[in-house]
């Protein structure tokens, strides 16, 4: 699968915009800031695609973006911004409950701050993941942030708190240098056989 060839489709604010035509969908979760955007950006080989930088907790949508006709990445709206009102809260909840109650997910991406014991946040979304069944791997971003001693202590902390039970892969990956971005795009496409 050519993850350059990508094109946005479009953007789901309901569930009646959700794409249903059985290409597998890869579903990129993260809290606000946690780099989702850049971390598509860099595997779509673009620079600004997915948008860096959008304000925090103004856009619950779901982007889709189609890559080489042959499976989407879906852009989940992130979460975990304390600033946001709560009817957009809850407006988050309802269109992640809806999406992943529709059962449309082939692969389940969390990204998470690699410098960081995951949230509790983190935790109630990768639990989401798990209980649709589907495969789940774990981004850790922002890799080029820490010291080369922290790195493997840094993702068993990753691994105990999200996947104690070997539930997911943790992939260590840096938007900014690129680091684990042919790793990441391996195993999406080995799980997905694509
Ligand atoms: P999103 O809100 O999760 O989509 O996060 P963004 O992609 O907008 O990134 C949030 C901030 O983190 C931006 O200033 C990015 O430049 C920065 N960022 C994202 N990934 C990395 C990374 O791997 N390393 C570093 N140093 N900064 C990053």
């Amino acid at each position: 699968m050519n993850f350059n060839k990508a094109e946005f489709v479009l953007s789901a604010v309901d569930p009646a915009g959700f794409l249903r035509d059985g290409l597998p969908q890869i579903a990129f979760a993260g809290r606000s800031n946690v780099g989702k955007s850049s971390v598509i950006n860099r595997i779509l080989g673009r620079k600004n695609f997915a948008h860096v930088g959008a304000t925090p907790g103004k856009t619950s949508q779901v982007n889709y973006f189609k890559i080489d006709g042959r499976a989407y990445l879906v852009d989940l709206p992130g979460y975990g911004y304390a600033k946001v009102s709560k009817a957009e809260r809850d407006r988050w909840g309802r269109l992640m409950e809806n999406y992943f109650a529709a059962g449309l997910i082939s692969l389940g991406v969390q990204i998470v701050d690699a410098r960081h014991k995951p949230t509790a946040d983190d935790l109630t979304m990768i639990r989401w993941f798990y209980d649709t069944g589907c495969p789940v791997l774990i981004v850790a971003n922002k890799l080029d942030k820490l010291k080369k001693s922290e790195i493997e202590p840094n993702l068993e902390r990753i691994r105990q708190t999200l996947c104690p039970g070997g539930e997911a892969e943790v992939v260590p990956f840096s938007a900014e240098t690129g680091v684990g971005k042919d790793a990441l795009i391996q195993k999406i496409g080995g799980i997905l056989h694509l």
